[in-house]
């Protein structure tokens, strides 16, 4: 207000109102958050952080702006006697609607956001997510927790603004009136609370912008000191022994919203090929979670300290797009489109530079510490695998870590060094199997052959290790070989063991067969015996020329029609049920019922039965044939126990 009678028309300031979210926001942050209200210093150094940003990327093209030559930079006072602090800043400033705008009015769906997710957190939360309150956009109104009232004055770079101020004691609304502001940028006054005043000293600020704004891109002054308080190099940049692990866990956090810590983190800086810094983090979970703000895959990509692509998808394979973070590099131009850094082939070498230290990391890590290892295989081997389907030119680092389960060690993960060397003396392949799950592949009559001579096989029971075998045919002189496929011939068990039953003659053999043959018609190829077996009945397989089982697979995951081609019938001549089916009523309904039972069984553990739960019925049938043998005082049949 002046009393100026020359000047008619006295400065009336404008009233405006809240947001109704905005306005719950601050309730919440005035009224229950007593913790952790350090952030609020942190939150407005980073809006006075992101203005010079602005301002520092329009005077690249633009120097038709109010204090073209003003030092960039932040200025924090401290007034002991009007129990105020005030911050002022070079930045872009902001008009009168801008203030209006982005200081009260716009709709604040973070403060939704942001109030729903403390009303969820789980007890003792709630300070956590003071510490991400930026990340909702709404960082701004954490001064509220200790300012009695604030004032932001600001002059926008634009030579035609004015300056504007806004007021606000953090109720229902706050004022917005012309302001007196000669110079470029925003200055924000404080009033603290009686409660608040702590932060009049100045080594308490010091310590708060030490610990959150140390990496901020511009001086940061305190009171009349010359020098600045602040590092100044982003966290990237600065060398590894200068970071606490603290710190990089405040940065993951910040960068991603992830309330849990990171898994580990890769740090990267080099000067030739390219000048690189890169700070790179495997997060714990490959589930994003719901209030992750990163909403899309890719690293934030800086040039010289600039933001210039926020998810860059072209610095790392698609296959590790689960690793976040921050790539920085003086060699890539400034101010040039997307489309461009691409087409002079740097965005290719600084892709080969970062996948190969994101492999190079996770190799040391699996040499390292094995557990954690073994933790993030399980969160994200598929996306490895994915990799090896894909054929990279890196195959030949991923393969060593690959992690399978196997038939001789079902219950742990084995890499493929670990299988070479296990294996026997003879054996000249890797074996694997393919399935659905691993305790159903466990029984497969495949393995009857390679369990009985020790030979362990790999278990491959995840849709993605069918694709994965396409990329995937040897490791080292090795090469991968299906058991269900394979004409091994390994030498005999080392100690064979007795023959329990003799085999079923060969005449009586063919008959059995023809049964089969007849029975099943043309839902198999062929009837055949097999030497193969020697735990289970019967097992399927493909006819020779046939594509592999995994192939079969891969396509039967990519064509919904695709129908499995008919398989061959293998019998194991020495297996009791077939002896005793012999023995049965030939035509009879029970000697049907058990060889369709013998074939969906086989269809079962092969993981090729469409419809298992329709076996019931036969099932039941045969069941009640058992009982009722039994009951007319007859010996039961052992074939259907
Ligand atoms: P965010 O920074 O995530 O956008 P804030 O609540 O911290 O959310 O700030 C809201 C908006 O107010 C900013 O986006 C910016 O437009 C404006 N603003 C805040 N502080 C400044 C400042 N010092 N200089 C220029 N604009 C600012
Ligand atoms: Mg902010």
């Amino acid at each position: 207000m002046t009393k100026n009678k020359a000047n008619p028309q006295p400065i009336v300031p404008e009233s405006f109102t809240f947001k109704a979210e905005t306005k719950q926001l601050l309730n919440i942050l005035i009224h229950s958050l007593y913790k952790d209200r350090d952030v609020f210093l942190r939150e407005l150094i980073s809006n006075a952080s992101d203005a010079l940003n602005r301002i520092r990327f329009e005077l690249l093209t633009n120097r038709e702006v109010l204090d073209p030559d003003a030092e960039l930079s932040i200025h924090i006072s401290i007034d002991k006697e009007n129990k105020m602090i005030t911050l002022v800043d070079t930045g872009i400033g902001m008009t009168r609607d801008e203030i209006i705008e982005n200081l009260g009015t716009i709709a604040q769906s973070g403060a939704r956001e942001f109030i729903k997710t403390a009303s969820e957190a789980p007890n003792g939360n709630e300070n956590n997510l003071l510490q991400v309150i930026g990340q909702f956009g709404v960082g701004f109104y954490s001064v509220f927790m200790v300012a009695e009232w604030v004032r932001v004055t600001s002059r926008s770079y634009r030579l035609d603004a004015e300056g504007t101020s806004w007021y606000a004691v953090g109720e229902d609304d706050f004022q917005v009136a012309p302001a007196e502001k000669n110079d470029r940028g925003t200055k924000v006054e404080i009033k603290l609370k009686e409660d608040a005043l702590e932060f009049l000293e100045e080594f308490r600020l010091k310590e708060i912008i030490r610990k959150h704004s140390d990496y901020v891109g511009f001086s940061i002054y305190l009171g009349d000191e010359k020098q600045q308080v602040n590092k100044q190099t982003s966290i990237w940049r600065t060398p590894k022994q200068d970071i606490t692990e603290e710190q990089y866990k405040d940065f993951y956090r910040q960068l991603t919203l992830d309330f849990e810590d990171p898994l580990f983190h890769i740090q990267l800086a080099t000067d030739a090929p390219m000048q690189v810094y890169a700070l790179l983090f495997v997060p714990a979970k490959v589930d994003r979670g719901m209030f992750s703000i990163r909403k899309q895959d890719g690293l934030k990509l800086y040039s010289k300290n600039i933001l210039i692509d926020e998810y860059s998808k072209d610095l790392l394979p698609e296959y590790l797009r689960f690793v976040q973070g921050v790539v920085d590099s003086e060699d890539l131009p400034l101010n040039v489109s997307r489309e461009t850094i691409q087409a002079t082939g740097m965005m290719a070498r600084l892709k080969k530079i970062l996948t190969s230290q994101v492999l190079k990391d996770l190799e040391e890590l699996a040499r390292k510490d094995a557990e954690k290892y073994l933790s993030f295989w399980q969160e994200f081997g598929v996306f490895l695998k994915q990799g090896i389907a894909s054929n990279q030119p890196e195959a030949e680092q991923l393969q060593p870590l690959l992690r399978f389960r196997t038939s001789a060690h079902a219950g742990e993960w084995s890499s493929l060094e670990d299988y070479i060397q296990r294996m026997q003396p003879e054996q000249k392949m890797i074996y694997y199997i393919v399935g659905d799950d691993p305790k159903s592949v466990l029984r497969s009559p495949h393995l009857d052959y390679f369990s009985s001579r020790l030979v362990e096989v790999l278990l491959l029971t995840e849709p993605m290790d069918s694709f994965m075998l396409m990329g995937l045919s040897k490791y080292k002189d090795f090469e991968l070989k299906n058991a269900a496929v394979e004409k091994a011939d390994l030498p005999e068990p080392p100690e064979s063991k007795p023959v329990i039953n003799d085999p079923i003659p060969d005449t009586e053999l063919d008959h059995l067969i023809e049964i089969f043959k007849t029975q099943l018609g043309e839902k198999v190829s062929d009837v055949r015996s097999t030497k193969r077996l020697t735990q289970s009945v019967a097992r399927l397989v493909d006819p020779e020329g046939s594509i592999n089982p995994e192939m079969q697979r891969v396509y039967k995951y990519l064509e919904k029609d695709y129908t499995i081609p008919k398989k061959i019938l293998e019998l194991n001549p020495a297996h009791i049920i077939l002896k005793n089916l012999l023995s049965l009523e030939g035509g009879s309904e029970l000697q049907k019922a058990i060889i369709d039972q013998i074939y969906e069984s086989a269809l079962l553990v092969e993981g090729l039965h469409p419809d298992p739960a329709s076996m019931v019925t036969r099932l039941e049938q045969i069941i009640e044939a058992a009982l009722t043998s039994s009951s007319a005082g007859k010996e039961p049949d052992p074939s259907v126990e």
